[in-house]
């Protein structure tokens, strides 16, 4: 049977959601993000994108593009409970959703017909849902595959609904950028403009044998990729694989004691949001920059990582296990220019249930989450602060207690794919 996937996308999440809480925002350019002079933008509102002020970019960029842009710092946990909001509604409809970020999600309507209707009855009461329960919107994307319900979902932005029958997949597809394609990232777009290749449909005009022989086992997947093909799942399980928080911060930081404070902070966060998804990490690892600069707008780059005997999202643990990991940092005292705390090799909650039967405190252990999910209660109720200073207090430093061996591992940058909002 053909598959129908919904891709659905919140419209400038965080931006928007400031707009409707501080009706002084609205119809302004309003740009979520540190307001530093390192900062980055987190989300523009559609009243600055015009400027060119785009996620990811420089703050300093952005506010020379657009001086009049009204800088709003982030509020991850309450962004987070807007998502957990936004989450309810579409589980409502199927479980089979693949989260993508906290504001963007896979779902696989195929066998929902029956109960919901056409696939696009599906989004459009999504949307409807949304809209009346948060007063925010989303657009969606409809086709036969994760890949062309992406690309849907962004050509109507915002509250856009756009729906691609499979019979006109490649008449939609061939004419767009080829960097339209997930993982054409710069290097591989240079390579393929050095081919003659702008858009999909010249790539698509190139052999499968070509593009492998070019490309390796990535050129596969551009074959199957132009040719509107892509078998991959909607996998509810397989959504993230690392979460994160880091920060740049304005001045380097030279003392450790400065250090440890933004690293359990970070800790908190990491283990708020792996709840929020009711997921467990099994490594843990710190990134760190410091001032030592390598050359142009270039600056040396440690992460260290350490996978846990039992996999976690308790905030202690991770706190824990990245105090450890700073301290195998060397030269940390040239100056911290930016920290990050990240857990990886993610899987659902209670997936290892039985191994918690190993670690030495079960009870301990079961306690403090039961803790960890009453603290993300209060944090939607009553805003952040009073959970912060709740878990501050519990928390004590803990450098004396080893989490177990400190192992340099190579490790891919972990991406906060959060932070990459449309
Ligand atoms: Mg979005």
């Amino acid at each position: 049977m053909q598959r129908r996937i919904i891709h659905l996308d919140m419209d400038a999440f965080y931006a928007a959601i400031e707009q409707r809480d501080f009706p002084e925002l609205r119809g302004k350019p309003v740009i979520v993000g540190g307001n530093s002079q390192r900062g980055v933008v987190a989300t523009a509102s559609y009243e600055a994108r015009p400027y060119g002020v785009r996620s990811a970019m420089p703050m300093m960029q952005a506010l020379k593009l657009c001086p009049q842009a009204i800088v709003v710092p982030p509020r991850r946990d309450h962004y987070l409970a807007v998502s957990r909001q936004i989450f309810a509604i579409l589980r409502s409809f199927t479980p089979l959703i693949e989260p993508v970020s906290l504001d963007e999600a896979f779902l696989d309507v195929t066998a929902s017909k029956q109960l919901f209707g056409t696939a696009r009855d599906i989004a459009q009461r999504i949307k409807a849902r949304i809209h009346s329960e948060t007063q925010l919107t989303a657009s969606a994307g409809i086709a036969a595959n994760k890949f062309v319900a992406k690309i849907a979902s962004d050509m109507r932005k915002p509250d856009g609904l756009v729906e691609i029958p499979a019979q006109e997949i490649l008449a939609f597809i061939h004419p767009l950028p080829v960097t339209k394609i997930w993982g054409v990232g710069r290097v591989t777009a240079q390579t393929l403009h050095g081919m003659g290749v702008q858009t999909i449909g010249d790539l698509a005009r190139f052999s499968r044998d070509a593009l492998v022989s070019r490309f390796g086992v990535h050129g596969d997947q551009l074959y199957r990729l132009s040719h509107g093909i892509d078998e991959r799942a909607v996998d509810p399980n397989l959504e993230v694989k690392s979460l994160g928080e880091e920060e740049t911060f304005e001045h380097d930081l030279t003392q450790d004691r400065d250090v440890h404070p933004v690293l359990l902070h970070q800790a908190q966060t990491v283990a708020q949001r792996l709840r929020g998804r009711h997921l467990v990490g099994w490594t843990i690892t710190v990134k760190i920059k410091l001032a030592e600069r390598l050359g142009e707008g270039r600056f040396r780059l440690y992460t260290r990582s350490h996978t846990l005997p039992s996999p976690t999202n308790d905030a202690q643990a991770i706190y824990r296990a990245a105090l450890v990991l700073y301290d195998a940092v060397p030269r940390r005292q040239l100056g911290v220019r930016l920290a990050g705390v990240y857990a990886s090799g993610l899987e659902p909650e209670g997936k290892n249930a039985q191994l918690d039967l190993f670690v030495s405190a079960p009870q301990q252990t079961d306690k403090r989450r039961q803790l960890g999910h009453v603290l993300d209660q209060l944090a939607s109720r009553y805003g952040e602060g009073i959970v912060r200073l709740g878990a501050t207090r519990s928390m004590r430093p803990a450098r004396s207690q080893d989490p177990g061996s400190v192992r340099k591992e190579d490790m891919h940058d972990p991406v906060a794919r959060d932070k990459k909002e449309r």
